[in-house]
């Protein structure tokens, strides 16, 4: 009997089975696509990089960052080029750029909201009287919307929250929750009333890491990071194409049918999205597999396109721009690849990574998503010329929504996985959607199969 099974490899799988294997602890890794990674997937088109996923993760949460140190690529890791950073949002078809010194949509600095063109007086106003806002007791969780709202005003949720909230969960302010999306925030509220204040307190007392780039990533692309940690769990483990089917407790452990094949192990852990792990469960347990059901999912689109340079006029200086919902366009957000990491274009080229969110597009042909596309960079950047490449790539219920409530149902699920010892769950769908936040998931779940191994 194997010591461990891992049914997932994206990155949440690949970091338990790499979490294992450098324990000198055998397992077996099932992907059911015939590709590792998951939603990481770089590409080379035309001399540019073009990742079809994630393209970067947050310095600031440092899983990712220490993995990558461990095997060796410390010399590959590229940080954002910062001096460069400026993010527009789109206001009655201008872009307008966010103030310096905002964190997420909590202003740190006074001139430049002053100065804002992005935000109205009223939310100015409601920015400085912020700071006397009292103390409030934990309660229950409330939508980001409201949340944010009650500190700033509607402006801020529609300018600042939703927009940037958008392009982390695809999904929707007045649907995400405090507790689980802005945890950090909920807690200066309690602390200190006004967020403005708690977060100069945090920066002043050192509560507040910053030091180098916002965002870091692998020199090319996230692909790269994949290939090293299947290398890495191949000399340990074994990775099987196979899909996970269903669960079943053994005398001693369990068994996972995968492709018609059983395979027996004392610990299993599935590190694929929740919806997925539900299926795998329902015969073993229906309650658990509702409840990991009842984790909510949006799709994604990410859209690149590559120009000649001579053919497009030059774009804003800056990493590229944003655009809210109410704004009435299906684009939500649009990065300047060569802004943010120099490198990822040749010279004659460039880059536009565009990202859709919601499911309505899911099912259109990759002509009109691209028609969609072009026709809202048309409108917004009067971007006419005809790219030399495009590349669509879909993610069907790839974006967990921490919805209003989520830090509850995913208590849920750890009590109730509490009666099957030796079953885990890792990935985006618990506790941090973003890359770091899944490296760390997939490790922490190795380590507690490691504690009970002794
Ligand atoms: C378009 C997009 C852009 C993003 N951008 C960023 C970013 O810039 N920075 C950032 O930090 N995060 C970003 N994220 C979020 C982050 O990339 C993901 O949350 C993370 O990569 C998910 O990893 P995972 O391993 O948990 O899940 P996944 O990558 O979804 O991997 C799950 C794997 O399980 C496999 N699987 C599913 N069911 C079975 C089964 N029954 N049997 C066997 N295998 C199965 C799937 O094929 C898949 O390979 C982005 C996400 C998307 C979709």
């Amino acid at each position: 009997m194997r010591r461990a099974v891992i049914v997932g490899g994206g990155i949440s799988g690949l970091a338990a089975a790499y979490e294992l294997a450098r324990a000198h602890v055998p397992c077996a890794l099932i992907e059911r696509s015939p590709r590792l990674g998951g939603v990481i997937r770089t590409e080379r088109i035309g001399g540019c990089l073009v990742e079809a996923g994630p393209d970067s993760f947050l310095a600031e949460k440092p899983w990712a960052s220490e993995l990558i140190r461990e095997l060796g690529l410390a010399g590959e890791i590229i940080g954002s080029n910062d001096r460069e950073r400026v993010t527009y949002v789109l206001k009655r078809g201008r872009l307008r750029p966010l103030p310096d010194g905002l964190m997420m949509m909590v202003p740190t600095r006074v001139w430049p909201v002053l100065t804002s063109r992005l935000l109205g007086f009223g939310t100015k106003w409601r920015m400085a009287t912020e700071w006397f806002h009292r103390p409030r007791r934990a309660g229950q969780d409330r939508s980001v919307a409201e949340f944010v709202s009650e500190h700033y005003g509607r402006e801020a949720v529609d300018y600042l929250a939703e927009p940037l909230l958008a392009g982390v969960y695809g999904g929707d302010a007045s649907e995400l929750g405090v507790a689980a999306v802005l945890p950090r925030f909920l807690e200066l509220e309690r602390r200190y009333g006004s967020l403005t204040r708690g977060l100069l307190v945090a920066r002043r007392t050192g509560g507040l890491r910053r030091a180098g780039s916002l965002f870091e990533t692998l020199r090319d692309g996230l692909g790269r990071l994949v290939e090293v940690l299947a290398a890495e769990v191949r000399r340990c483990g074994e990775i099987l194409y196979a899909e996970a089917e269903t669960v079943e407790r053994m005398p001693t452990g369990y068994r996972v049918r995968a492709s018609g094949q059983w395979l027996s192990a004392e610990h299993i852990v599935l590190a694929c999205p929740a919806w997925e792990a539900a299926r795998v469960v329902r015969a073993l347990d229906p309650v658990l597999s509702d409840l990991l059901e009842a984790i909510p999912y949006r799709g994604s689109i990410t859209v690149s396109l590559g120009y000649p340079r001579s053919l497009v006029h030059p774009m804003p200086r800056g990493f590229g721009f944003l655009v809210p919902k109410c704004e009435r366009h299906r684009l939500l957000a649009c990065t300047w690849v060569g802004a943010k990491f120099p490198h990822r274009e040749p010279p004659y080229m460039l880059l536009m990574r565009c990202f859709l969110g919601g499911d309505d597009l899911l099912g259109a042909d990759e002509h009109e998503i691209t028609d969609v596309v072009r026709h809202e960079l048309a409108r917004i950047l009067d971007v006419r010329a005809e790219p030399s490449f495009v590349r669509v790539a879909r993610w069907p219920r790839s974006m967990p929504q921490y919805t209003v409530g989520h830090r509850e149902r995913v208590e849920a699920v750890r009590a109730r996985l509490a009666a099957w010892p030796g079953l885990l769950v890792a990935g985006n769908a618990y506790e941090g959607i973003g890359v770091p936040d899944c490296v760390r998931s997939g490790r922490e779940s190795a380590r507690r199969i490691l504690a009970q191994l002794g």
